[in-house]
């Protein structure tokens, strides 16, 4: 069997080898996937403990993406502009191929699952941590008419929005300076839903063709999902899709099969009704 994990810290929440193994199942491939919690300290020496003992490969989940991107041989284009990877490879010479599947994985589940088209959007990004910069290039890609990175801390937006404005008309600021004028899709990259909450932000970023999508998912309605629904937006969406989304990607990249994502993205929605 050949051997896969996720590696976080925490890890105990991921969905990844339930999501792995219904892939697997699904194209008849040998393997087997597993959770591994690295220590904040040691994500190195537990990769490669992992590698040693023949691991084929990994996901990597918080906070651990950029440190796999550094320590990576070889990167697809796409670990390169964002430089940060989810998917490792290991390969039979020792050493270690870096990928980034979140953007397609967020793209292909808001244009592809969802019929919505990206062109000439206005959309608004709340966040600029690690998940941020792994969907703004992808973003862009889809040409929206603008995008704004909002974040607590404004000079992160700032130096993000300016790290990509090569690739499209994009702008950083601060949360709090946020325009009360509707945009065409919201997206929550913040992590404040780990904790329970969302700021409050004004209902006039919000009208009744606004598109709402949280990459944070849980059990029941995440806080910027249930905030947004104060408000009608269009369509109310969460994270789950794009997960199963990136883990298609990365197992693409690893088993050179494409999964059929619908029956394993309806899964998990079931599990959670
Ligand atoms: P990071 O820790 O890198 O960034 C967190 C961001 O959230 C920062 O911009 C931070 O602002 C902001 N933030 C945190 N708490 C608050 C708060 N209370 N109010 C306002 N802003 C806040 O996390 P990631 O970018 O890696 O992850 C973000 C989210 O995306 C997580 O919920 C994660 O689970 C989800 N995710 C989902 C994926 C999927 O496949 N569905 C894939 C990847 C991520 P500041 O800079 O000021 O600290």
């Amino acid at each position: 069997m050949d051997k896969y994990a996720v590696i976080g810290h925490p890890v105990e929440h991921s969905l990844s080898p339930k999501i792995h193994a219904a892939f697997a199942a699904q194209t008849e491939q040998q393997l087997t996937y597993k959770k591994i919690e690295a220590p904040l300290d040691a994500f190195k020496s537990t990769l490669f403990h992992f590698q040693a003992q023949d691991g084929c490969g990994a996901n990597i989940t918080l906070p651990f993406k950029t440190q796999a991107f550094e320590l990576a041989h070889e990167h697809s284009d796409a670990a390169k502009k964002v430089c940060a990877a989810n998917t490792l490879v290991f390969r039979e010479d020792g050493t270690i191929f870096a990928d980034t599947t979140d953007g397609v994985g967020l793209i292909q589940d808001i244009t592809h699952n969802h019929h919505y088209s990206l062109r000439q959007k206005r959309i608004l990004v709340l966040g600029a941590g690690g998940a941020t910069r792994s969907i703004i290039p992808f973003l862009l890609g889809q040409a929206p008419a603008k995008l704004m990175i909002a974040n607590r801390t404004a000079k992160k937006a700032e130096q993000l929005a300016d790290e990509f404005r090569l690739l499209g008309e994009v702008s950083g600021f601060g949360i709090d300076q946020l325009e009360a004028s509707p945009f065409d899709l919201i997206i929550n990259a913040t992590s404040a839903g780990l904790t329970g909450t969302f700021p409050e932000l004004p209902g006039a970023l919000i009208s009744s063709t606004t598109w709402c999508y949280d990459l944070y998912y849980a059990k029941n309605a995440t806080p910027f999902l249930q905030w947004a629904a104060q408000y009608h937006p269009e369509q109310c969406l969460d994270g789950i899709g794009m997960l199963v989304e990136q883990a298609a990607a990365s197992f693409y990249v690893w088993r050179g099969v494409y999964p059929d994502t619908a029956p394993v993205i309806d899964m998990l929605q079931k599990q959670y009704e």
